[in-house]
């Protein structure tokens, strides 16, 4: 078993401990890197999960990037697209929801777009989630190509 990350190879403990905790396979350095992640930018466990996905399939995207006015969950910088991971998708306020669109508004000026996934697609659909982001970023590479 490998760190999904750095491929290093995980003994047990390491291993047991990723997994328990974050539902990944990390070797101890870049498990503690995202634990502190978490804890600093509260970032959705949904959000380490997908990243490590993409990551996978080979689409280098960043964690927690800084856009100049906010935490982006997931940037894939490379075709300017920002996913967050919704949490509470059931209990979006009126309030949140203007909020979130306002927030689109902002990036769509910037030249980015902004997709906002439920977080449990991560849980249960990981695997088209992927499928899917990397459909978006095709056709994102495509119209920079036009331009
Ligand atoms: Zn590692």
């Amino acid at each position: 078993m490998k760190c999904s990350d750095c491929n290093k190879e995980l003994d047990y403990e390491e291993y047991r401990s990723s997994k328990d905790l974050l539902g990944l396979k990390l070797c101890e350095q870049h498990r503690l890197r995202i634990e502190k992640l978490i804890e600093l930018n509260e970032t959705p466990i949904e959000a380490i999960q997908l990243y490590y996905a993409l990551k996978e399939e080979g689409v280098s995207a960043m964690l927690e990037w800084w856009d100049g006015k906010k935490s982006v969950d997931i940037a894939i910088s490379r075709v300017k697209l920002n996913i967050e991971i919704d949490c509470e998708y059931h209990m979006l306020t009126h309030e949140q929801a203007i909020n979130d669109l306002e927030e689109v508004m902002h990036s769509f000026k910037n030249g980015f777009t902004t997709i906002r996934i439920p977080h449990v697609l991560v849980k249960y659909y990981l695997k088209e989630t992927v499928f899917n982001i990397i459909g978006i970023t095709e056709g994102l590479k495509a119209n920079i190509k036009v331009i």
